[in-house]
């Protein structure tokens, strides 16, 4: 498969899949949930909290030069001030304030530095004038931010930041529409206000840490201190090599090398693993590395710069379990009687997208008896893959349409005889059903051999990495390190 030339997918934020273990995923729905409340708690604490953190530490704080460089230049308002109240307040979301609070205060050279809220404003220029701009600085300033602040959007808690030298004239002016982001509008030298947008860098924070796996691997990551999310880039980065769902044994240790992405102390995401290791008592030890030469998406490889990518993706997309495994004498939960599925069912709510497992050709793409609405996709080596029961098919999946791997091609449903929202894979080679989950793939392609030294030094650089990662004892390797269908599993993965 064209594995390097569909790379955005590996350097899209980790997916949440959620297959070693459902109750993780309702745990990371109900976190995301609170994440969120606390964001808009936060938004809301910011804007009062800050005027008064900034009352409090008055003089703590030094004034930046008006004349400060360029983009990057930090916010006037110091933002571990922001940071103290944030915590009194951030799980309520307060109703918007009446009235604006102000803060003013003298400025170091004899200026002021005034700082607000939009609060209950009904347009920008309302806003300005409530605090205290006169009509011509008002349309001036308006004037400069025409374009770059979409006034229509402010809200009540945006914060408004005004400096002025001893004269009273406005140099400096900023916009906060959310912790990280803000325009700013300063004086240029022609005296002319100008407006830019400021997006406040994260701060990358590499932590290296590993552990044991005694109930689940989100559990193991969370105890190591890390987020549960990361349970996705696992999966995502070992599919095809280790089937967290079924070769997952406790005493089985991971370890991982992650930047930690950080806005005033506090955790806002992941940056894609620098390094992943598995080893598992049935799988051996796996690892990849991320590579991202200049000029090139990253991607994930092995330690001999092969992509981690292989010829197919066995999950077609984000599923909440595995409803049904490829049995050949299943008892059909409909007709009550035993007929073979042929196929993996993957639980997953209604219009979730699908996509196809490798690159190929549309053979079928419409209505099928009992399948529902039934794409199927011709690919190399005499593969054929079955995506049934799906509520849509994508625009543009017809027959004969060429379609690249990972290429949405529907959307979950219940269509056909089928009990529930749910998709259900099927992979034929010939006329032969196969069981997707025990396919393993082949060996992913070589980086091309002027990028072999660059990776090879960087794989370097991360493999002692690993090595130095204390993550408790090797795992004794009872079983052959390699998938088996129906591999009986010894610790349930929650
Ligand atoms: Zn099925």
């Amino acid at each position: 498969m064209r594995a390097d030339e569909t790379p955005e997918e590996v350097a899209a934020p980790p997916r949440p899949l959620p297959s070693v273990d459902i109750p993780l995923l309702r745990h990371e729905r109900r976190a995301g949930r609170q994440v969120r409340m606390v964001w808009v708690g936060v938004g809301t604490a910011l804007a009062l909290g800050a005027a008064a953190a900034a009352y409090f530490s008055r003089g703590d704080s030094p004034e930046p030069e008006p004349d400060a460089r360029e983009a990057a230049t930090p916010p006037i308002s110091d933002a571990s001030e922001a940071a103290e109240p944030v915590a009194t307040d951030a799980s309520v979301a307060a109703p918007p304030p009446t009235a604006p609070e102000v803060e003013l205060r003298q400025a170091p050279d004899g200026g002021t530095r005034l700082e607000t809220t939009f609060g209950s404003a009904r347009g920008f220029r309302p806003a300005l004038l409530a605090a205290g701009l006169d009509n011509e600085d008002a349309a001036e300033l308006e004037a400069a931010l025409d374009g770059t602040l979409d006034f229509r959007r402010c809200h009540p808690a945006d914060r408004m930041v005004f400096l002025r030298d001893a004269d009273g004239r406005l140099l400096r002016f900023e916009y906060h529409e959310s912790r990280r982001r803000y325009v700013l509008v300063r004086r240029d030298a022609r005296g002319r206000l100008q407006a830019t947008q400021v997006e406040r860098p994260l701060d990358h924070v590499e932590i290296a840490r590993g552990g044991v796996i005694r109930s689940s691997l989100g559990a193991a990551l969370e105890s190591a201190g890390l987020g549960r999310t990361l349970v996705g880039s696992f999966v995502e980065v070992f599919d095809g090599r280790v089937n967290f769902q079924r070769q997952t044994r406790q005493g089985d240790r991971f370890k991982l090398i992650v930047d930690e992405q950080r806005l005033d102390g506090e955790l806002l995401g992941y940056a894609p693993p620098r390094a992943l290791e598995f080893d598992g008592q049935r799988t051996g030890q796996v690892r990849a590395f991320y590579f991202a030469p200049t000029g090139r998406r990253g991607d994930y490889y092995d330690a001999d710069g092969r992509s981690m990518r292989g010829g197919w993706l066995r999950t077609p997309l984000h599923y909440d379990h595995i409803s049904s495994p490829f049995d050949m004498h299943r008892m059909h939960p409909i007709l009550h009687r035993v007929q073979p599925h042929n196929g993996v069912d993957y639980a997953a709510g209604t219009g979730t997208p699908v996509w196809a497992a490798a690159a190929g050709t549309v053979i079928w793409a419409g209505p099928k008896g009992p399948n529902g609405n039934l794409v199927g996709i011709r690919h190399e080596d005499g593969f054929t893959s079955w995506y049934a029961h799906l509520s849509a098919i994508a625009r543009g999946i017809r027959v004969g349409v060429e379609v690249e791997q990972m290429q949405r091609i529907g959307r979950v449903g219940t269509t056909g005889r089928s009990t529930g929202p749910h998709l259900h894979f099927g992979l034929k080679r010939g006329r032969r059903f196969m069981d997707p989950l025990a396919i393993i793939n082949g060996p992913g392609r070589l980086l091309p051999a002027g990028l072999r030294a660059p990776f090879r030094r960087l794989q370097h650089q991360l493999a002692a990495a690993l090595d130095a990662i204390d993550a408790g004892p090797a795992p004794a390797q009872t079983e052959p390190a390699r998938a088996t269908a129906a591999a009986p599993v010894n610790v349930p993965l929650d």
